[in-house]
């Protein structure tokens, strides 16, 4: 019997050179070339266990499969895998609006309306997750999460719950008091939106003030020099794309690494799925095909505004498309709604993108599974 049951490679599967992550189970490894012929050719042509283990010329092809079928990276052809979802990171909408209007982000042209979430609703949220551990939690669709008047209250219910904070935050508004807070535990990672070490040139692609940015700049100097404990580390993100973002990224490098342990990470400022175009972002049309190869975001990442509803993605400036409204359901029933099915399985390829998805507008949508990887020839099964 179960030798007539076709194995495929997971749809959530994908390659980024020798990397195999798995989008679904949060899974990334370095995969040697028979992993990675193996899943390439199990995503082309589905075959039976039998079939599989008497493949020739691959080292440990037992232990190989058997890897791959408890970490789900190869499935039963008939399991439905539009419906899967698992939470590994969390956004949650606490405050809509930003003091900043950076000009590579949306902010600057269609700047959200005031607007809090409640703490009571905050804290239903947080139930809604249940027994799932997120990698972290952050506070953000484009609201500056330290504009919140909740700010240390939510972040107490997070500590209560055993759940990592990840900040992303412009700086500006962090006072040194809330940092030593912060230091008390509980932060995943911290990232700076910090474009520029020149005063002028930050406060131009930021809009804001001068004083702002020393107070950025001040602040993110306290943070380091407290050492304080932060899971995985902070970091700044260099905006803007453009032909000075390495020597920006290099001069703000050597000063806050002098400070303090820091990574700094270029960006690359996309269009947040059209949301914004200008000199220094571009809208990357992926209309081109009917057919795709994933998006991360519908597979582990919550997206929940500051009403409590679940919407596509960090992307969906608009919160375009709601998937469903936590005060009334679970995570398990939004995320497996006939509406979140439809776009999983547009997005990964198991049903043509229906004209009009903000996803055709977006370059976090994959065009391919395999395309940077160079397959050695495996023989034919
Ligand atoms: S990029 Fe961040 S700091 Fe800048 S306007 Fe947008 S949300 Fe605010
Ligand atoms: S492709 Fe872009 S717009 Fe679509 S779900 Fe992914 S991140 Fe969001």
């Amino acid at each position: 019997m179960t030798d007539t049951v076709l194995y495929k490679t997971s749809v959530f599967v994908h390659c980024n050179q020798s990397i195999v992550i798995h989008d679904l189970t949060n899974l990334a490894f370095y995969g040697d070339d028979d992993d990675i012929a193996l899943l390439k050719r199990l995503a082309d042509e589905p075959s039976t266990l039998a079939s599989i283990l008497s493949l020739p010329g691959i080292d440990e092809l037992k232990e190989r499969v058997d890897f791959f079928l408890r970490e789900r990276l190869i499935v039963p052809v008939s399991h439905d895998e539009s419906g899967d979802f698992m939470t590994h990171r969390v956004d949650i909408e606490t405050c809509r609006q930003c003091n900043a209007r950076c000009k590579f982000c949306p902010q600057s042209v269609s700047p959200k309306a005031r607007g809090v979430m409640p703490l009571e609703l905050f804290a239903l949220v947080l139930s809604r997750l249940e027994d799932t551990k997120p990698e972290w939690l952050a506070l953000n669709h484009y609201g500056e999460p330290l504009l919140d008047p909740f700010f240390r209250e939510r972040v107490e219910l997070l500590r209560e719950r055993k759940l990592l904070l990840g900040l992303y935050t412009n700086g500006t508004l962090l006072k040194e008091s809330t940092i030593d807070f912060l230091a008390l535990g509980g932060v995943y990672k911290v990232v700076f939106n910090f474009p520029s070490m020149d005063p002028a040139e930050w406060s131009n692609l930021m809009q804001l003030p001068e004083k702002s940015y020393w107070k950025a700049r001040r602040t993110i100097e306290y943070y380091l020099s407290l050492d304080a404990p932060v899971v995985n580390g902070i970091y700044i993100s260099v905006n803007v794309p453009d032909e000075n973002q390495a020597a920006r990224a290099e001069r703000i490098t050597e000063h806050f690494s002098a400070l303090g342990k820091i990574g700094v990470q270029m960006e690359y400022s996309n269009s947040r799925a059209g949301s914004v175009e200008n000199e220094f972002v571009h809208i990357n049309s992926r209309a081109e095909s009917r057919y795709y190869a994933g998006c991360e975001r519908i597979a582990h990442h919550l997206h929940v505004s500051w009403e409590a509803k679940v919407f596509l993605c960090c992307q969906d400036y608009d919160q375009s498309v709601v998937l469903g409204d936590l005060t009334k359901d679970s995570i398990t029933n939004i995320m497996s709604s006939q509406l979140a099915r439809d776009f999983r399985a547009e997005l990964y390829g198991l049903a043509p993108m229906r004209n009009g998805r903000l996803c055709l507008n977006c370059n976090m949508l994959r065009r391919d599974r395999f395309s940077s990887v160079l397959l050695p020839v495996v023989a034919p099964l």
